[in-house]
């Protein structure tokens, strides 16, 4: 007998176009939601109560580079350029293969404990074998289902003189060797997937043989940073890679703030996602989220949360932030045409879709679709409501979007299995885990402290070749 859990008396939004939030319970048994009613009876099912929750579909982030956890808030200032250099070039030169762990195992139990329930990880701190195993470790431990997208790009090697050795043969033997063992099934919660070396910093030719091994691989998400506003210099991948016949459904582009029109209906037709990421792109200069165009061409288009080195990794916080750019966007429109806005555009619920319904199928896992409904994986958040800043909750989708926090996240389960009860995370011991997480924090930040980032900055000039 599998177990059987009763989520009982919740407002229940299933995000299921056309149904309205109404007072339901939900039956789980095993992995799937197997009832949902306005009363079920359930003898011998474990209850959880949801009276004064909202009931809600788990997060799905399109994308996220995990492994940052420890270096949390030392991106608060800084652009992309300063990223390229401080994170990808000094910082990841530092990572063992048990801070690769423990990021993704912190970074990952951190999404969890935000109601976030999938996660697309773009993990490019793959120093060497080990660190790729010890990654995708993290992901698994944390009871998170993911893409644990393996990345191509190399992490400097040695500084002084400044090396990067970009697709090496281990690179791919490494991958091989995980996809062949630790993530070897198809329909396990963490699933294999790629994530090639940049696009707009490698020759193409590097790109098109990492897709290429990424379809023998039956990779299943291609993961690829594309047209970060003016760093992009005009490069046209999106284009290229159509001319290439290298576009397809199983490639998930992120950012894409320069893509043209004609390049967002080759997105569309092709039924590549896209992942757009509010809080990065309008910090780092990489231009004005995409998403409104993106939506208007027919693309698949979702929400990523991306780094946690200067914000917290919650979906709230950037369905705020997404929401409110596009109507500010909207409303500037009609301010430069002398006019003001009758209706704001678009509507709360349809930001909600873009971080749950849309972006599960941006991730195209088999049944987590991003709803809650009889068949599919039971990935449920109980949101309370009944917080100083919840309460009352009248419009649940508002409350959600406008104004929950992590806080509020008082339960969760992903695959049926509960990783979130009554606010605290079920099996972590967070006084000891933080600690870890400390110890390996400060050893990257000190070694991090002795570089001479001057020729790197050089190294990083030459490759975003707009920088003011
Ligand atoms: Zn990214």
């Amino acid at each position: 007998m599998q177990q059987r859990t009763l989520i009982q008396g919740g407002r229940v939004l299933t995000m299921v176009p056309g149904d309205d939030a109404a007072v339901r319970d939900i039956l789980v048994e095993g992995d799937r939601i197997v009832a949902i009613g306005p009363r079920i009876d359930v003898g011998d099912a474990q209850v959880i109560d949801a009276s004064d929750c909202i009931v809600h579909p788990g997060f799905v982030d399109t994308h996220r580079h995990t492994w940052q956890t420890q270096l949390r808030t030392v991106a608060t200032d800084w652009s992309l350029f300063d990223y390229v250099v401080e994170m990808r070039c000094i910082f990841s030169m530092f990572y063992q293969a048990e801070d690769a762990y423990l990021g993704n195992y912190v970074g990952a139990l951190e999404a969890l404990n935000a109601g976030i329930t999938t996660v697309v990880d773009h993990c490019h701190i793959i120093n060497s074998p080990d660190h790729a195993h010890e990654a995708a470790r993290g992901l698994m431990d944390s009871g998170i289902r993911a893409h644990f997208c393996y990345g191509f790009w190399p992490n400097p090697t040695s500084l002084t003189p400044f090396t990067l050795t970009p697709g090496e043969p281990w690179r791919f033997e490494a991958a091989k060797a995980l996809r062949k063992g630790l993530l070897s099934s198809d329909t396990g919660r963490v699933s294999f997937g790629i994530a090639p070396s940049e696009l707009e910093g490698m020759p193409f030719d590097l790109s098109r043989s990492e897709i290429q091994f990424a379809r023998e691989m039956a990779a299943s998400r291609i993961s690829l940073h594309v047209a970060v506003g003016a760093y992009d210099a005009g490069e046209r991948m999106v284009t290229r890679l159509s001319d290439a016949g290298l576009l397809g459904n199983d490639m998930l582009f992120v950012h894409g703030a320069a893509l043209t029109d004609a390049e967002l209906k080759l997105l569309a037709d092709s039924g590549a996602g896209l992942s757009v990421t509010p809080e990065t792109e309008l910090q780092m200069g990489m231009g004005i989220p995409v998403a409104a165009r993106a939506l208007a061409a027919g693309v698949q288009t979702s929400i990523g949360v991306d780094i946690v080195s200067n914000y917290a990794g919650d979906m709230f916080a950037q369905m705020r932030l997404l929401l409110q750019t596009m109507r500010s966007q909207q409303n500037l429109d009609y301010e430069r045409a002398g006019k003001a806005p009758r209706v704001i555009r678009p509507r709360a619920s349809e930001v909600l879709r873009l971080a749950t319904v849309d972006a599960a199928r941006v991730t195209g896992l088999q049944g987590a679709q991003g709803m809650l409904q009889i068949g599919d994986k039971a990935d449920i958040v109980l949101t309370r409501t009944t917080s100083i800043h919840m309460t009352p909750a009248t419009d649940p989708v508002g409350a959600l979007v406008l104004n929950a926090n992590a806080s509020d996240v008082d339960t969760v389960l992903v695959d049926g299995r509960i990783v979130k009860r009554g606010g605290q995370l079920v099996g972590v011991d967070w006084a000891a885990l933080s600690k870890r997480l400390r110890a390996s924090s400060e050893r990257i930040l000190e070694q991090a402290a002795t570089v001479d980032a001057a020729p790197i900055r050089n190294f990083v000039s030459d490759m975003f070749k707009n920088i003011a």
